[in-house]
């Protein structure tokens, strides 16, 4: 029997797998390889080449997990071996820096995580960062290194190699029952595996209370996204070395809250800047086979435009060569603050990422891990 079994292999479940089997406990996580978008049963939240890492947040607890995960990166990449960390700054762009919540407590951040911002009039902003529309005529406020970006799917490994290192059992199944004892948890895959273990700790993304893994529900929502993935070629990647990540304050009918990575190189060997936001058109997902249904859609004609009509204005010297659209989903808590949550004496869980927590789930992990244990 396992002291503690983890389900969902996404930032947090491997982190919590480093954690606990770093602390000397008897460790399985439970997750599916990642297949084909159009045949995955639980396609998650982190299957993508980058993920903005910043210590801008709602609030200050948000931001000490940022801060913490962004100084245990180098440690991560170390000991596994792999590579995920580009520390190349976050920028926020917009009309009126307020629109960005974070701003409010922009002074108490630069206190307690012990960093500066650096500040971009429309004139300093286009000097500094020449790929931007010199037209645009919004100002600043730069995050320097080691923010930037993750790759989430190469942080995962890094954080599965580790956890397995230490002596984490990893099985690559999907679990469809967790059934909760006085005294331990009995976990049944897809492939007829039964796992028994002390603890469990749920935290499989938008599928926790999809697949009925939550001994006593949590409230969120289940929310879609959408991104496009605007493609350049190598030599224009050349061209833009030093381009932050951003988050973009954009005036539309259609999306909001946008935010975008420099140019990445993706599994299929192109180069792509990505834009995903908010969208009028997000539908909240009730059903499994709904979201299923979603992640398997490619076309959102209305939300694409607009994607791209942002990309194109933000950058009009970019010579992109095409866009795509990619289906994503997030889930969100009521206060807009993950939820670490005991369900049962023996259950933990972790719901409402509320889109922004691939880059702490480290740290989300290790106090999945002492919640578990406490
Ligand atoms: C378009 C988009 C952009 C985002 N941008 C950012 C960003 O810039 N920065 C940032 O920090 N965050 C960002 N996020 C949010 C971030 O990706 C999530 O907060 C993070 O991935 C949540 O991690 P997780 O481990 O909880 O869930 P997931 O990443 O969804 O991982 C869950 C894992 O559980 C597995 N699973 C599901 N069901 C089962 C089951 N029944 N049995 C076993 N395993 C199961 C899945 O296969 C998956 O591996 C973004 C999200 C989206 C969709």
């Amino acid at each position: 029997m396992y002291d503690i079994a983890i389900i969902g292999c996404g930032p947090i479940g491997s982190g919590a797998a480093r954690h606990a089997s770093r602390a000397g406990q008897h460790t399985c996580i439970i997750g599916p390889h990642e297949q084909a978008r159009a045949s995955h049963q639980v396609w998650s939240s982190h299957y993508d080449s980058g993920r903005l890492t910043h210590r801008s947040a709602r609030n200050i607890q948000l931001a000490l997990w940022a801060n913490e995960a962004l100084s245990a990166y180098a440690e991560i990449e170390q000991q596994s071996g792999i590579s995920f960390h580009v520390a190349c700054g976050t920028l926020s762009i917009s009309r009126d820096l307020r629109n960005f919540r974070y701003t409010a407590i922009r002074d108490e951040l630069e206190t307690q995580l012990g960093f500066r911002y650096e500040d971009f009039t429309p004139t300093s902003l286009i000097t500094r960062f020449p790929m931007l529309n010199p037209s645009l005529g919004m100002t600043g406020i730069y995050d320097g290194a080691p923010s930037g970006y993750v790759d989430p799917r190469a942080m995962v490994r890094a954080q599965l190699t580790c956890a397995q290192q230490q002596g984490a059992t990893l099985v690559r199944d999907i679990v469809t029952q967790l059934i909760p004892h006085d005294d331990h948890v009995v976990i049944q895959t897809q492939d007829g595996q039964t796992i028994r273990a002390a603890h469990a700790i749920v935290a499989a993304g938008a599928y926790s209370g999809l697949f009925g893994l939550l001994p006593t529900p949590v409230p969120h929502t289940i929310k879609t996204e959408t991104v496009v993935l605007g493609e350049i070629s190598a030599d224009t990647a050349t061209t833009l070395a030093g381009m932050p990540s951003m988050m973009v304050d954009c005036v539309s009918d259609v999306i909001s809250d946008a935010y975008l990575t420099p140019p990445i190189c993706y599994p299929d060997g192109k180069w792509y800047i990505k834009l995903g936001s908010n969208s009028v058109h997000d539908v909240f997902v009730e059903s499994l086979p709904q979201l299923q249904q979603w992640i398997r859609n490619d076309a959102m004609p209305t939300v694409h435009g607009a994607q791209v009509a942002l990309l194109r204005e933000l950058f009009p010297a970019i010579p992109f060569i095409g866009f795509k659209s990619v289906p994503c989903v997030i889930t969100r808590s009521p206060s807009g603050v993950p939820q670490i949550v005991r369900t049962h004496t023996r259950v933990t869980a972790v719901v409402g990422c509320n889109g922004a927590l691939a880059k702490s789930g480290d740290v989300v992990g290790k106090h999945a891990v002492t919640a578990s244990l406490a």
